[in-house]
């Protein structure tokens, strides 16, 4: 039996199914968790002083006050968790100190992830240790601003939702204005099929100033239609939407995020109608618009693409951030090896690196294990 004031909890690592760039244009996204946790041993103590440590980083404990964090300190590891009890204590939450040691299985830097696992699993525990009574939603919220203001990373707020509110068996269908959302049954097995996970292992290296040339981009062309976000723009509506503007980069960043919101509902349509395999083909139409409208692919990315769907696979696309990262292929499970030796293949004749291939099965958001 855990101790009052101690235990263990767990987060998972996310892939998003469909729904890519849209989180900063107030649309829609639905990720599903991994079975990748990053779980955190956590005991409360009221001296105020966080005590953390990682299976995963060199350098033993570090030892931070929490009356002393704040933004814009040395860059590091520890500033996702200390972000996590600054925005905790911002907010007006008596956090007064832990020790927290975590070990993960999230793969860091893939695309995957592994931040807001690191974010949520701080989160949900002290919420716990705590009793604070937060919801999960807000929770997320709270761990964007911690990687937003503290860690000074501008991301949406899809990761942290995923990891907080995906529940096994499911992908989560998260409206990013409102953030309502809802489970949309995701049981791949059941229906024979099988979605891999191909890391590639590579990150361009300019990926974060695209980042911010793609947000600026889907800002101007909001500005310039009048919309308070492109989710504003509706699906029929597009072509006039695309003939009032006047700017050639902005028009294809907008063609993007229109219809991959309407690719996003297409899929939830298939999902419930219980079509599993109608979801391939709107992958893969997914990848040729983030290849050429929103020009975030690269090479190792588009290879895996293109290898699996020789192979016979139902679909495919990269996934996440873009540049880099990983790609989701969706096969039949009789095909998946000879899909993945395909890719392995295609990439050891192309690249010098091998990626990193796995099944990835929808599974549960953070929780308490003991
Ligand atoms: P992603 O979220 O796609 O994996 P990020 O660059 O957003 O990539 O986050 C990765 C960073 O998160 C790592 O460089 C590290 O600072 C931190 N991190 C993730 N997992 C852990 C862990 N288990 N222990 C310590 N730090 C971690
Ligand atoms: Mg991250």
């Amino acid at each position: 039996m855990s101790l009052r004031g101690e235990g263990v909890w767990a987060a998972p690592g996310r892939v998003n199914l469909i729904g890519e760039h849209t989180d900063y244009n107030e649309g829609f996204v639905m990720p599903f968790a991994l079975p990748h946790t990053t779980v955190a041993t956590v005991a409360r103590r009221d001296d105020g002083v966080l005590r953390l440590t990682s299976a995963d980083m060199p350098g033993g404990a570090v030892e931070l006050h929490v009356d002393e964090l704040a933004p814009g300190g040395p860059a590091g590891w520890t500033d996702y968790p200390a972000g996590v009890v600054w925005a905790l204590r911002e907010a007006r939450h008596a956090v007064s100190g832990a020790d927290i040691h975590y070990e993960s299985t999230v793969p860091t830097g893939a695309g995957l992830s592994s931040s807001a696992a690191l974010e949520v699993v701080t989160a949900l525990a002290l919420n716990d240790l705590y009793e604070l009574g937060l919801e999960r939603w807000r929770l997320a919220r709270l761990c964007q601003r911690a990687e937003n203001v503290y860690v000074g990373a501008p991301t949406g707020i899809m990761d942290q939702t995923a990891a907080a509110c995906c529940t096994e068996g499911h992908a989560l269908y998260l409206d990013t204005r409102d953030l309502s959302q809802r489970q949309i049954p995701f049981d791949l097995a059941a229906h024979g099929l099988e979605l891999l996970v191909v890391d590639t292992r590579v990150e361009h290296a300019h990926s974060d100033g695209e980042y911010g040339k793609r947000r600026a981009g889907c800002e101007a062309g909001a500005a310039a239609l009048g919309v308070e976000a492109l989710r504003d723009v509706p699906y029929d509506g597009l072509d006039q939407a695309l003939a009032r503007l006047e700017d050639p980069e902005v028009r294809p960043l907008v063609r993007h995020i229109v219809t991959e919101n309407h690719r996003v509902e297409r899929v939830i349509a298939h999902l419930e109608a219980g079509e599993v395999r109608a979801v391939g083909p709107v992958l893969t139409e997914g990848h040729a618009s983030l290849r050429d409208d929103f020009r975030i692919s690269c090479p190792e990315l588009d290879l895996v693409v293109e290898s699996a769907l020789a192979a016979g696979a139902l679909g495919a696309r990269m996934t996440g951030g873009g540049f880099g990262g990983s790609a989701i292929v969706l096969t039949e499970t009789s095909r998946a090896p000879t899909v993945a030796t395909s890719v392995l293949a295609a990439f050891e004749t192309t690249f010098l690196q091998g990626p990193r291939v796995f099944t990835a099965i929808p599974s549960a958001g953070a929780r308490r294990l003991s």
